[in-house]
């Protein structure tokens, strides 16, 4: 009886530290909201073989905490802080892509992703509030990817709904980390999805006949039959990038292609790609 309480005392003692825990790191993101002290890196999603660059995805980053957002996000999640947060990088975003497209046009990033809790996509006026941004910032629907995991819209009803008040304004809705969650298969016949991301761990191991090269190459198909969009994510070699398009894969991301990059790096690329277009040299 003794122990059986005593566990039961530890355990409540966990919680309750895992919970002031929160709570500290909570108001301590909301102090850095305020003070303006979260940055956004850019990730390039590339197209096979060329490496090319045809979209971006937004990654949140906190400077000055060293802690990424693997950490922080979900304790944002936990304690509603993803709400302000993510409205900030959705716009933040928005409006940086609305500043490539004017300074670059065509040569601009086709697409730009962000990742969208599932906080966020139960919030009952999400939807609307993704198309006032788009208007605010002049930026076309199409342009913008929501990147959402399988775990967020695995629970369905509102977030299911949100998903598709969003692709009724003509933006893509991406299935991201897609095969580490519940109910990958069953939930692409209800998820309004655009495309897959692949998650880095079928990535990882696709050399030779393993397992995971199985699986990727399975999804592939998957992806083809059900005229889906697919990414790669985590590749970090040549090898896994030769081997990805093999199998089919037309678009990958990782650290093979580049790291996320601050915006100052991206503009940079985007002037060099355009000078290298314009450039006589270049045949
Ligand atoms: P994610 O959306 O799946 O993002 C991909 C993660 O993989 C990023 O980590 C990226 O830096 C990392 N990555 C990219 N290429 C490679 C590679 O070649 N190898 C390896 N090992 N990793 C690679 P990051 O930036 O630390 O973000 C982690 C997760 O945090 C994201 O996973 C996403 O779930 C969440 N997150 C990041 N930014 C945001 C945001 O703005 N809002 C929300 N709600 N979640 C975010
Ligand atoms: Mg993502
Ligand atoms: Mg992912
Ligand atoms: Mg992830």
């Amino acid at each position: 009886k003794d122990a059986g309480k005593g566990r039961f005392a530890v355990y409540d003692a966990a919680l309750e530290r895992t919970h002031e825990a929160d709570q500290r790191l909570g108001a301590d993101l909301r102090r850095a909201l305020d003070a303006g002290e979260f940055t956004l890196a850019y990730q390039p999603i590339a197209s096979l073989p060329d490496g090319a660059w045809t979209g971006l995805e937004t990654l949140v980053r906190w400077p000055q905490a060293k802690i990424g957002p693997d950490t922080f996000i979900p304790v944002a999640e936990r304690t509603g802080l993803i709400v302000p947060l993510g409205s900030w990088i959705m716009r933040t975003a928005l409006a940086q892509l609305a500043a490539w497209e004017a300074e670059f046009g065509d040569d601009a990033p086709r697409h730009l992703g962000v990742n969208v809790s599932a906080r966020q996509l139960r919030e009952p006026g999400f939807a609307g509030e993704v198309r006032d941004a788009l208007i605010e910032f002049g930026v076309r629907p199409d342009r913008f990817v929501v990147e959402v995991t399988e775990t967020a819209v695995f629970d369905g009803g509102v977030a299911l709904d949100t998903l598709v008040a969003i692709k009724a304004l003509g933006v893509r809705v991406a299935l991201d980390d897609f095969g580490t969650g519940h109910s990958s298969l069953g939930l692409l016949r209800t998820v309004p999805a655009d495309s897959l991301k692949v998650d880095k761990s079928f990535v990882a191991g696709i050399g030779g006949a393993s397992e995971e090269a199985v699986i990727a190459s399975a999804m592939i198909q998957i992806t083809e039959g059900l005229h889906l969009g697919a990414v790669a994510e985590g590749v970090e070699t040549a090898a896994q990038a030769e081997t990805l398009y093999e199998l089919g894969y037309r678009f990958a991301q990782g650290y093979h292609f580049s790291r996320p990059l601050p915006p100052a790096e991206v503009r940079s690329h985007l002037a060099g790609s355009r000078l290298a277009r314009s450039s006589p040299a270049r045949n």
